[in-house]
């Protein structure tokens, strides 16, 4: 609705209302930013006042340009979470937050060393998700999902990267990215918690699986995977 195009605003600085105005392109529909957008100004339910076809706009921080028209209608497509990706880019606006359900995220100490990282002791993360009824940002919304291998244990090295980590996990968490509703690529399940592109070592002392020690690039690799969803080291900051 009206909250669409403040929370659009937020992110983007107008250009100009008139154009021509720029020789540049719209990242969204690559025609020229001084032919208008091809979408159509929505109903005002959709929050579609005051945008004429030919207003453009210009990411805050990445600088990319797009008419606003495409620039709402890719909003409304979306998540509609307050939150914005640069779709050139891929810069974020605003804070991403997903769709894991409720459950509860642990962290306990372990003294025992990590294949791999043999000077320091292990954290430990339990997360533990009860079965539920999915809601309206699930795939199948009023139907039930299931919870496979939980509690899921997990572990990262008790050292100040692991513990940057850990911090960026917590963050994670409680924006509802660590986990989603949807089809297990494992088993094939749909309708089931399964984890959402940010990695976990669930495996302590073995690696049958893949995701277990020692891997020399892990807590490399699950910071790019955090970045990837807006989660960075300037969250930790007061
Ligand atoms: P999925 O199969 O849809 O895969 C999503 C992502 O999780 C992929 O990136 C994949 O690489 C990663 N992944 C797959 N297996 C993993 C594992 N064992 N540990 C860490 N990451 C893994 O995801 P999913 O369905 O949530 O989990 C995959 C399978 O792992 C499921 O069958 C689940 O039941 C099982 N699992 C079991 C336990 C247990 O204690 N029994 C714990 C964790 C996961
Ligand atoms: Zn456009
Ligand atoms: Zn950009």
């Amino acid at each position: 609705a009206l909250a669409a195009l403040q929370q659009i605003n937020e992110f983007l600085s107008a250009l100009s209302t008139a154009f021509p105005v720029s020789p540049q392109d719209c990242i969204i529909c690559m025609d020229q930013l001084s032919n208008p957008s091809g979408y159509e100004t929505p109903s005002t339910e959709e929050g579609g006042q005051n945008i004429l076809p030919d207003t453009v706009g210009k990411f805050i921080k990445c600088g990319h340009t797009l008419h606003m028209l495409c620039m709402l209608a890719m909003y409304n497509n979306g998540t509609k979470d307050g939150s914005l990706q640069c779709p050139s880019c891929k810069t974020i606006y605003g804070e991403k937050t997903g769709t894991q359900p409720k459950g509860k995220m642990e962290i306990y100490s372990i003294a025992q060393s990590l294949p791999g990282h043999p000077d320091c002791g292990t954290i430990q993360i339990i997360y533990s998700i009860p079965p539920g009824i999915q809601g309206p940002e699930h795939p199948n919304p009023g139907q039930p999902y299931t919870c496979r291998g939980f509690p899921r244990f997990c572990f990262l090295p008790d050292n100040d990267k692991g513990r940057k980590v850990l911090e960026l996990l917590k963050v994670a968490w409680m924006r509802r990215l660590i986990f989603t509703v949807g089809t297990s690529s494992t088993t094939g399940e749909p309708d089931t918690v399964v984890w959402n592109g940010i990695h976990h070592k669930t495996e302590m002392m073995s690696n049958l699986s893949g995701h277990g020690y020692p891997d020399p690039n892990y807590l490399d690799n699950v910071l790019s995977e955090l970045a990837s969803q807006g989660v960075t080291e300037d969250c930790l900051k007061p």
